[in-house]
């Protein structure tokens, strides 16, 4: 075997295992990322209702007051009709009465229902609390074993990437440059093996003129399409 060749397996094993630690931390920080939507889902009905039900107090509140002037008016209106020098007078101030009564009557009646709409917004909002609550309960579990996972795999991918810099070290810089640029720019391996004479990865066949360049099952330059450094598997024993 190719010495370089053995190399860069190694390193390409090296990275195949960085990559399976970095797609299960891609997949645990997904995971959390999910919770926190649920949460921020749940909190943002939390402050929806929270605030509805704050703006309808005040609207409940501003109407109580009207209640209360009106219902001053009409006490002053009564000491008035008290007061009346002739019958004139007390039919207008009677008048007067009779219309403060309905206005009162009016703001009293949409004063109880805002009441009661507030009733209403205000269970929803506790409903809410109660919901949010719940989930952060229901999440503790899950965010702590998934906590857990998340350093165990950051421990892990030191590992991994310095096994892989380890590995790296140990090709000559021009191969190594060559590789890392294969590696980082393609989603399939920099180093694919040969199908028969062709590239495993985009079939493209090795020119008989090129086949001789093959030193020790490696063929440095590699795929003429795909860019892919090649080389010949091991044959298998007994069969070759
Ligand atoms: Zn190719």
């Amino acid at each position: 075997m190719h010495p370089d060749l053995e190399k860069l397996l190694d390193l390409q094993s090296k990275d195949l295992a960085l990559k399976a630690v970095d797609t299960a931390l891609a997949e645990v920080l997904d995971a959390e990322l999910a919770l926190d939507d649920r949460l921020k889902r749940a909190e943002r009905d939390v402050e929806t209702t929270t605030r509805s039900a704050a703006d309808t107090a005040a609207r409940r509140d501003e109407l109580m007051r009207r209640v209360e002037e009106y219902k001053l008016q009409q006490q002053r209106r009564q000491q008035r009709l008290d007061q009346v020098k002739n019958m004139k007078e007390a039919n207008a101030v009677t008048a007067e009465i009779d219309l403060g009564r309905q206005l009162l009557a009016r703001e009293e009646g949409e004063w109880l229902q805002v009441a009661e709409e507030l009733g209403r917004l205000d269970s929803r909002q506790a409903a809410a609390e109660q919901v949010l609550a719940e989930a952060r309960a229901a999440q503790e579990n899950e965010r702590s074993a998934l906590s857990a996972r998340r350093a165990q795999l950051q421990a892990e991918r030191g590992v991994a990437f310095a096994a892989r810099s380890e590995s790296a070290a140990r090709l000559d810089r021009p191969l190594r440059t060559r590789y890392d640029r294969l590696h980082n720019s393609k989603s399939s391996n920099a180093l694919v093996p040969l199908s028969g004479f062709s590239c495993s990865v985009c079939f493209t066949a090795v020119p008989i003129s090129r086949r001789a360049h093959i030193r020790d099952r490696l063929l440095i330059e590699g795929c003429e399409v795909c860019g892919a450094i090649l080389y010949l598997p091991a044959p298998v024993e007994g069969t070759a």
